[in-house]
């Protein structure tokens, strides 16, 4: 078993501003676990190539309050500058470690890994996103659409097909205007407006829609989809189908909710109950990035994680007070 003054949970944005943050403040020894073989596997595996990665998101701008911003960048050149944040400070990433159970053991955690590596730590963040599952569609997807049906634009992306994208956010948007370079696309969104979208993607929208080879289809919900030949039939609400060659899913991700109360975090409305800082109910766990973000950013993430250190380093400085 291996100590810790803080064991980090997940290596996305939250996790490694968590690493930087405690650097900063000169707290020795935080091991962040990561599950997958690279950090920010949730950009690494779910952005597309050359994507641009907003700073402002979902049409928020947030003001930096820790050590890490950013402007505007592609994928490819965001995931190079946190490589450096990682090498600039050193930060202890553990790859292929998915951390399986947190518990609590006297005044230390206990976290077990799948590759059955242990760790001990006063404190434990939990920083591991909501894209570990995409939320999915309320009906049933049949076995023989799969093939056609994405979460995630796929390495090889369909060309000169009829597309159908579903959702109002950022992500959907890119997407549709990306794979309408090649094919023709219909974004669907159940609501009569987009609301959720930011300025550079909204003004993209409208100059692909220009083009004939994307259009929006607003205010219908989607209640079902069935096989139809090498096609995926799609049901609207108000009695309409259509048949498209592939039907692209954009509905966000959702909290891991039986990973976060296992490790006694409650939840209340829906969330999970944590204070100003991101600490739970649970003395010393706390939960940063997208977990905790009605909103979540990137630089949602990185002030998350300004929090989490702030009151790690005031509990620490009481206790050695104390002593
Ligand atoms: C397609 C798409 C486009 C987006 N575009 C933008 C944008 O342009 N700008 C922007 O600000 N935001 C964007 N976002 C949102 C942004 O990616 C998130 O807000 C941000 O990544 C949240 O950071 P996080 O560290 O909380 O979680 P994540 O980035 O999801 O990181 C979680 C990490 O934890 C790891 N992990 C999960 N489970 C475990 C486990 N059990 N043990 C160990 N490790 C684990 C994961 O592998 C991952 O590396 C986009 C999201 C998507 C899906």
């Amino acid at each position: 078993m291996e100590s810790a003054e803080i064991v980090v949970i997940g290596a996305g944005p939250a996790g490694i501003a968590v690493g930087v943050e405690g650097a900063r403040a000169g707290i020795e020894r935080i091991v962040i676990l990561e599950k997958s073989e690279y950090s920010c596997d949730t950009i690494v595996s779910l952005y597309r190539e050359g994507k641009r990665v907003d700073a402002v998101y979902r049409n928020v701008s947030v003001a930096p309050q820790g050590a890490l911003a950013f402007e505007t960048k592609t994928k490819e050149s965001f995931l190079a500058w946190m490589e450096e944040v990682i090498d600039t400070y050193k930060l202890d990433i553990r790859n292929r470690h998915e951390v399986l159970d947190v518990r609590k053991n006297g005044d230390r955690f206990l976290v077990q890994c799948g590759n059955q590596a242990v760790f001990e730590a006063p404190f434990v963040v939990i920083a591991i996103g909501i894209f570990g599952k995409p939320v999915k569609p309320s009906y049933p997807i049949p076995r023989e659409v799969r093939d056609k049906v994405f979460f995630s634009i796929p390495e090889q992306p369909p060309a000169g097909k009829k597309v159908l994208v579903v959702g109002g956010g950022d992500s959907a948007a890119e997407a549709a205007c990306f794979l309408s370079q090649s094919n023709k696309v219909t974004l669907s969104y159940r609501r009569s407006e987009f609301f959720r979208i930011n300025e550079p993607n909204l003004c993209t929208l409208n100059q692909c829609c220009t083009y004939e080879n994307l259009e929006t289809k607003l205010g219908v919900d989607i209640t079902g989809i069935a096989p139809e030949g090498e096609r995926v039939r799609v049901a609207y609400s108000g009695g309409e189908e259509v048949a498209y060659d592939a039907v692209f899913y954009f509905l966000g991700g959702s909290t891991p909710r039986a990973f976060l109360q296992k490790a006694g975090v409650t939840y209340s409305k829906g969330r999970p109950v944590v204070d100003a800082s991101g600490e739970s109910g649970v003395p010393g766990l706390f939960l940063a990035g997208d977990l905790v973000a009605e909103k979540g950013s990137i630089m949602a993430a990185f002030n998350s994680a300004a929090a989490v250190v702030g009151k790690i380093q005031r509990s620490l400085s009481a206790a050695s007070i104390k002593a």
